[in-house]
This record gives C-alpha cells, structure tokens and sequence, in this order.
C-alpha cells in the first residue's frame, strides 16, 4: 500500500487557500492548516469590538472548521519584526511587505514541515492576483528564498507553473490541479460552488491591517514619533483603536469613539495618561507620550471637544496619571475649526 501523504496549507481565512487545501484534500492527501499571527492579523482582534460593526468570527478557524481539518495557530510576532521592519523586497502600495511576508511564511512552514514529518507545502497563491507578492516572476522566487523550492505547491496555478514534487512523485495528479490567472474571482467563485461553499470570506486587499492606508500611515507616524522603526504588540493593537490625534510632535491622544473601544482602552490606563470628561458624557482618551503643564491643559480641551460638552462653556477633564493620580480641569472645549485636518493621524 502506498504511504498516505501530508500536506500542510497556509490558512489565511480567505477564499484562495480554502480552495487549494481542498483540491489536495480530494486527492485523499491528508491536509492540515497553519496560520500564522503576526499581530497585524485582521482576524478576530480589536476592529471586532466596535459596537456597531458585523459579528466577527476567525476565518481561519471556519475555513479549518468548514475543511474538517486541524488548524495550528502560530505565533510569529517576535520574528515577524524583522520582515516588517527591514523588508529586502521593500513595502508594497502601504507599508505591506507582501513579498517578503510570503517568503517569511513559507519559509516558516517549510521548518513546521520537517518538525512535524509532512510532505509539502500548498498555498493558495494565484498568478496575478496581487501585485505585489501574487506576479509569475515572483513566484519563483518566493519558493526559493522561502528554501521551500519544489516542495511548495500552489494548486490553484499549478497548471501555469514548473512541475513540483509531489507532481513528479505522483502524490498529486497534476492533470486535476488549476490554471487560474488574473484579478478576477469568478474562476475561484464556481469553484467554491462546485465544492458546496456559499459562505467565505474575501478580504478586500489582503490578509492584515498593513494593506490599510489608514492603519499604515498611523504605523508611520508612530516610527516618526519614536524617532525608530520598533515596536511592541501593545502599540498595533491601540493603532487599530480609537481616532489618532497628534497635535505636537511630542504626545498624541487616542480617542475612543464608541463604548467598545472605550472599554477596550480602559485595560491601558495603568500605561498612558488618560483623560475623561466628568461633567458631562465623553469618551475615554490615552495620552501617548511626554506632555507639558501645556500640552495638558491642550488635550483636555480636544477630550471636552469629543463629548456632550462640545458646545458649554467650561467641561471638566478628569486627568488620570498612569498611577491613579487624578486631578480635574475646567477647560472651553476646542472648536473643531481649530483642529487642523492634520492633526488627524
Ligand atoms: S497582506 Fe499582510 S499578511 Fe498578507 S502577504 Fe501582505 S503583508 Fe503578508
């Protein structure tokens, strides 16, 4: 009897890798799924506490769940700092860098493949599908610099691209994989329909918050603020809350703008300055940096702005030192007129 073979997919919550971890399920290749948390995730984190947005759930998890096949949920933010920080292949339209992510992961899943004694490698990569890190000359390359080579099996294209291994060896049958090119998902669309799914996620640019222009220039200005490109996980998950407001180069104020992401910030108080109105309703707002008697006296009038008090003539602004210390503030809230746009991070 021939040995069964094993295959490990990188699990996204996408679309794509579902459907090229079933092409190679269908094969009786036994599939297991990796996914791999960087921090920048858009999966199941902070965006999911807004009030008003959708219920969210892990999309890897329901693909894994959909699949019936065993997700392993990898931790890579530490090691994922270097690939963000210093990408050779540079940042993509934002400050993604796709290419180098790709290269990252496959490399990453390639050392689970010899850990775990497993065959190779799919993912759900389609020539053309992205600009970046999905083009026939990048292909290549990933495979190689991943140290992956011929073990990588992108089922999806496969039909478009050099004969792999589990292709060589008969592991797979070539003739069943797919020639899919381009931007378009009807290819990807009637697939999902002949494999019986109707419900799956497509994420509009990609996988993670660093294809956002919003989230990306905040990263930006967190590394101009810092005067380097660091950081920890404490700082991508607040940039994924609240509105950023830097009005010196010194401090910005992170305002929450609604109940969920008030409460959310609460859990940082014990590490930034916070301000909150007391008179009236307002949100919670961290103080991010070093600020003067000045800047102080600046913040409190930009917290009265957010909240009912807008339009009184004096709002007191309980300030609340990272040690408990508070002390309150009878300030005229700012008009919005005189918060610049760029001001706004
Ligand atoms: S979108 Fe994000 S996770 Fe996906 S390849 Fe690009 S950098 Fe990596």
């Amino acid at each position: 009897m021939s040995k069964q073979r094993k295959a490990v997919a990188l699990i996204s919550g996408g679309l794509d890798s579902m459907l090229a971890a079933k092409t190679v399920m269908a094969q009786g290749v036994h599939v297991e799924g990796i996914n791999f948390y960087t921090g920048f995730c858009v999966e199941g984190h902070t965006h999911a506490i807004r009030e008003k947005a959708k219920p969210k759930r892990n999309n890897a998890l329901w693909v894994a769940e959909q699949l019936g096949i065993k997700l392993h949920i990898v931790d890579v933010i530490e090691d994922y700092k270097k690939v963000l920080i210093n990408p050779k292949h540079g940042y993509g339209a934002h400050l993604n860098p796709c290419l180098d992510c790709k290269i990252f992961m496959v490399n990453k899943a390639k050392q689970w493949l010899a850990e775990n004694d497993f065959d190779f490698i799919i993912t759900g990569e389609v020539i053309g599908q992205r600009p970046m890190s999905q083009r026939k000359n990048t292909m290549p390359i990933i495979a190689k610099q991943s140290g992956a080579d011929d073990l990588l099996l992108r089922p999806l294209c496969a039909k478009n691209l050099p004969e792999t291994l589990p292709e060589r060896e008969g592991w797979i049958d070539r003739e069943k994989l797919h020639d899919i090119t381009g931007r378009s998902r009807k290819p990807q669309m009637a697939m999902a329909e002949q494999f019986g799914f109707d419900d799956y996620s497509q994420p509009a640019g990609g996988c993670c918050f660093l294809v956002d222009k919003f989230y990306s220039s905040k990263l930006l200005d967190l590394w101009q603020a810092q005067g380097s490109k660091d950081y920890e996980l404490d700082d991508v998950m607040l940039l994924k809350v609240g509105r950023h407001i830097r009005p010196a180069a010194n401090f910005k104020l992170i305002v929450a703008r609604e109940e969920g992401e008030g409460r959310f910030l609460q859990g940082y108080k014990k590490d930034y300055v916070s301000l909150i109105s007391v008179s009236h309703n307002g949100p919670l707002v961290l103080l991010d940096g070093e600020a003067s008697a000045e800047d102080l006296y600046l913040a409190a009038r930009i917290t009265a702005r957010f909240g009912q008090g807008r339009d009184a003539e004096q709002v007191d602004v309980a300030i609340v030192e990272r040690d408990g210390l508070e002390r309150v503030l009878t300030v005229l809230p700012l008009p919005q007129a005189e918060i610049p746009k760029a001001w706004y991070i």
